[in-house]
């Protein structure tokens, strides 16, 4: 911490807010220069063909020289360096390696690769959309952007992407091959027959009636509880928070809710468009952001609901396990949705879980925990 000099404050004017952007633009422009030079190793095949060259080499270019300047600015700026210095390393580095103008590497190589470029793609729009939101709108004025813990939750979310190869094969291949006896064609030939919105109006209430229940049932199975307690960890709710899962709990939510949609056979524009739908809704509900909604608040979860799901308080223990629809909780007798206030605190009452990915990885291995949450 102090190689950051917190003790310099982090207000306007003390080289932080120039550091911490230009740390973070030169590595979006430092990944994207990886991604330009090994393709083969850092980039998703089915994405590879649709990239926008020219568009992808300025963004590069803007992010790295940006990254450069106010790293430069922090550095004269903050007495501690190393936010500036790693600022300038980094674009520095990736200008050395060629620079936006680096040449486009093979793509033929090993079968396995790394979602880099899925990786990028995500933080840069999730963070574009969700820290202007936050800090505009912000529930907790007081926490900040990099407050505790939002290392873990970086590599968490960093981890599920680069390796979105294993998460999506794992996702979608058990389906297929343990319930492609239960498959229908008359029955999915009607599915798919039905407008689109009508399908993913569909897949949202399926897809949330099967996520409630593994949802429901990694809470009170004390082997499954292991895992997905690291996702309840979380002290400070914010839309990085939401990607504090472990590897399994991804696996096995994603692959079970996706049987039912797999066996009633829902078409695939409307599966994607609800991945796309999911990707930013799970996420919103765990955004700092104070937004009641009410006139939708009993209609499709909000922060504020799923807030409660992660409330410290007793009273708040198991409740409120849908994603998108609220109704699925009151209808299992599962809701607690008090009117109009916020959890005072957030995380787990028991035995604290150490922060960090690989110890969070691994703990539910090696640890024998006492009950059952
Ligand atoms: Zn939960
Ligand atoms: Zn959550």
């Amino acid at each position: 911490m102090s190689a950051l000099g917190r003790g310099e404050g982090t207000r306007f004017g003390s080289g932080w807010i120039s550091g911490a952007l230009g740390v973070t633009f030169a590595a979006l422009g430092a990944g994207g220069v990886l991604c330009l030079l090994f393709p083969w190793l850092l980039t998703t095949p089915d994405a590879r063909g649709h990239y926008p060259l020219g568009v992808v080499r300025f963004l590069i270019y803007a992010f790295l020289v940006t990254g450069f300047g106010l790293g430069a600015l922090s550095a004269i700026l903050r007495r501690a360096k190393t936010l500036g210095l790693t600022a300038l390393a980094l674009a520095t580095g990736a200008t050395l390696l060629g620079g936006s103008g680096a040449a486009v590497g093979d793509v033929d190589g090993a079968a396995g690769y790394l979602g880099l470029d899925w990786f990028l793609l995500n933080v840069l729009v999730l963070a574009l959309l969700f820290v202007p939101m936050e800090r505009l709108f912000a529930r907790l004025p007081s926490q900040p952007i990099f407050r505790p813990g939002w290392r873990t939750d970086l590599a968490h979310f960093a981890a599920s992407h680069l390796l979105v190869q294993v998460t999506v094969l794992l996702t979608l291949a058990p389906a297929a091959l343990f319930f492609a006896w239960a498959v229908r064609p008359g029955l999915q030939q009607a599915v798919q027959s039905q407008p689109l919105l009508v399908q993913l109006l569909e897949v949202v209430i399926v897809a949330d009636l099967a996520q409630y229940a593994v949802h429901r049932a990694f809470h009170h199975v004390p082997w499954l509880w292991r895992f997905h307690e690291i996702h309840h960890s979380a002290r400070a709710m914010d839309w990085l928070a939401s990607s504090r899962l472990h590897l399994l709990d991804i696996v096995l939510t994603r692959g079970l809710s996706f049987v039912p949609l797999y066996v009633l056979g829902f078409s695939a524009p409307a599966v994607y468009a609800y991945l796309v739908l999911v990707s930013f809704h799970a996420v919103f509900i765990h955004a700092n952001v104070r937004f009641r909604l009410r006139p939708i608040e009993e209609l499709v979860v909000t922060p504020r609901f799923h807030h409660w799901h992660h409330a410290a308080a007793p009273e708040a223990v198991d409740k409120n396990f849908a994603v998108h629809l609220p109704v699925i909780d009151r209808l299992f007798g599962t809701r607690h949705f008090p009117d109009g206030r916020w959890p005072d605190a957030y995380g787990l009452a028991g035995a604290p879980v150490p922060e960090g990915w690989l110890r969070q990885l691994v703990r539910p291995f090696t640890v024998r925990l006492p009950g059952v949450h």
